[in-house]
């Protein structure tokens, strides 16, 4: 079969194992995301998530001697839940990204990916080929924009024209010389809607993202959450979706095309109470399978406890309080603190004035001392 031909059944039996979009792109050098890296590197705007020497994360040759082509796929998810339970005063809920709602991607990915690579193999025998999705070392969004997927918005996301940014990209390397598609245009124009939406000025410039400003990987870190970021990740418990709402590509756009992706609401938009007593082997069981579970349940908990904090929620002081005073990690402990002073009853300010007397580490009497600050500042506001 020749390379076109083959190209062409490729895209037929794409379609049939339902991959939404696809591409084809040459894997030359990323030399232009070479540059950008490097820069990104010098300003410390990474989020230290990144795979992979520079070289390995340019160059697809160092992860297939013999990369001829790079296929790339998109898969469109929901962004909008039915039936989406409500926060109420009494059950505070938190909310993950859309990109983890249903199924973890990376399985629903890979297991397509594997399909193409497994009927490739079936029409050229000698085929070599790697897959990735996300957590490999190239970058899924420049193969995709190379590859005609979708263009690259100042929100940093791959925007299709089809199914706006809410897609995940996945690729697989391959040593066959196919014939490469090309780059659409750019389609952002005068906007700057996400840049002006982002809550903590994480675009530092249209396209440019400093990760470590970004809600969307400050959920994911495992340490106390700088101050300056407590208020505002809002009852975010998991990714931050605010770039991408706000864009009119994606206005209309909300793909229900396959039930593994489709959110189940209790678990998209959990309550936030029982989160801080939830077992290992419960946690496993209810978001063990979702993609925003991958760094454990600490972030996911210490950023509930800055949501009840948020939503200054009274009905969750007598919960805190044990939270606080017999949790082992202390950045448990010490975001509950934190959270206590935030909601600002008589009650919390005496709870965390009692754990000082007992409390040994040094970071979380800091918290402590920093949740009895907000005391004169509830005493201000009456
Ligand atoms: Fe800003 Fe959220 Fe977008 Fe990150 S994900 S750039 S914090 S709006
Ligand atoms: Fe581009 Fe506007 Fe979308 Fe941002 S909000 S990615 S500027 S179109």
């Amino acid at each position: 079969m020749n390379v076109d031909t083959l190209k062409q059944s490729v895209i037929d039996y794409s379609k049939e194992i339902g991959i939404d979009k696809i591409g084809f792109a040459s894997a030359d050098v990323f030399g232009e995301l070479k540059e950008r890296l490097k820069q990104q590197q010098s300003l410390g705007y990474q989020s230290g998530f990144e795979k992979g020497t520079l070289e390995e994360r340019t160059e697809p040759n160092r992860l297939l001697p013999e990369a001829k082509s790079i296929i790339s796929i998109a898969i469109a998810y929901p962004s909008r839940m039915k039936d989406a339970p409500k926060s109420t005063k009494e059950s505070r809920r938190g909310i993950f990204c859309r990109a983890s709602w249903g199924t973890d991607y990376h399985d629903v990915l890979r297991k397509k990916i594997s399909k193409l690579a497994a009927f490739l193999k079936q029409q050229t025998p000698d085929l070599q080929s790697k897959l990735m999705v996300d957590t490999g070392e190239l970058s899924d969004r420049a193969v995709a924009e190379r590859a005609g997927i979708g263009f690259s918005g100042k929100n940093t996301s791959i925007i299709t024209p089809e199914f706006g940014s809410f897609v995940y990209l996945g690729e697989l390397i391959t040593n066959i010389p196919f014939k490469p598609d090309s780059p659409i245009e750019e389609g952002c124009g005068e906007c700057t809607k996400c840049m002006d939406a982002c809550p903590t000025g994480a675009l530092v410039q249209g396209g440019q993202l400093n990760a470590q400003r970004c809600i969307a990987f400050l959920t994911q870190t495992k340490d106390f959450l700088p101050d300056e970021f407590r208020d505002k990740i809002g009852n975010r418990v998991y990714g931050c979706d605010t770039c991408q709402m706000v864009c009119p590509w994606n206005k209309q756009v909300d793909f229900h095309l396959h039930p593994e992706l489709e959110p189940e609401p209790e678990i998209a938009k959990p309550k936030l109470k029982p989160m801080l007593r939830i077992s290992n082997r419960v946690f496993k069981e209810t978001f063990g399978h979702i993609s925003g579970s991958w760094r454990g349940k600490k972030p996911l908990q210490r950023n509930a406890l800055i949501a009840l904090g948020h939503f200054k929620d009274k009905t969750a002081v007598d919960e805190l309080i044990p939270v606080m005073r017999q949790d082992p990690r202390p950045v448990i402990r010490g975001t509950a603190a934190w959270s206590l002073g935030k909601i600002g009853t008589e009650k919390a300010f005496d709870a965390i004035q009692e754990a000082m007397n007992e409390e040994e580490n040094e970071q979380v009497l800091f918290e402590m001392e920093k949740g009895l600050q907000f005391k004169k500042l509830h005493e201000k506001e009456g």
